[in-house]
């Protein structure tokens, strides 16, 4: 199936060249965020729909080029070692936010920010995980899918892809598996 929302950007699949139109968005946690167009206006759908249920839920990560995620890499890996980073971070030009259509959401609550794992166990995942799919993202790094994404489980990871998303979370598989019954 062709889709332009469908490109892989995995570990073993770098980003490739594309024509997304990558915008600007409005982020309470940073400025400088931008994402693919579609991609922001699903955000923006997404946040206002968890706001509905009581959360607030910002843009933490977006688009990334290839050289900030050559500094991030490097940051983290200074930080944590190069096991944690080659788990948790691409190297730069297979990282999925190079496409503009990842989004690494943060909450705020109580006036403060809570990004990747400082959310853990926080009711806010699984309102995201049950309801992105509506507005066309999926949980892009599930638990128990390292194997096959390559990544460890980011609940706050979301990839946005359009009308397919419903499908891939109903049959509960990655965007590898469903690439693959193509
Ligand atoms: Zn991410």
């Amino acid at each position: 199936m062709e889709d332009k929302y469908l490109i892989l950007v995995n570990k073993t699949h770098a980003c490739p060249e594309n024509d997304f139109q990558i915008v600007k968005v409005n982020s309470q946690y940073k400025d400088n965020v931008y994402l693919e167009k579609q991609t922001a206006l699903a955000f923006d759908k997404l946040k206002a729909f968890i706001k509905s249920q009581g959360y607030d839920i910002e843009v933490e990560s977006g688009y990334r080029s290839k050289e900030y995620q050559a500094k991030v890499f490097e940051e983290i890996e200074a930080e944590k070692g190069l096991e944690h980073t080659l788990r948790f971070v691409a190297r730069p030009g297979y990282s999925e936010h190079q496409t503009g259509l990842a989004v690494d959401f943060c909450l705020k609550e109580n006036n403060r920010f809570y990004i990747d794992f400082e959310m853990q166990d926080h009711p806010v995942l699984k309102l995201v995980a049950d309801n992105a799919c509506q507005f066309g993202f999926i949980i892009r790094y599930p638990q128990g899918k390292e194997n096959i994404t390559g990544y460890g489980y980011e609940p706050w990871h979301l990839r946005y892809v359009g009308n397919f998303a419903q499908e891939i979370k109903n049959q509960n598989i990655t965007l590898e598996e469903y690439l693959e019954k193509e």
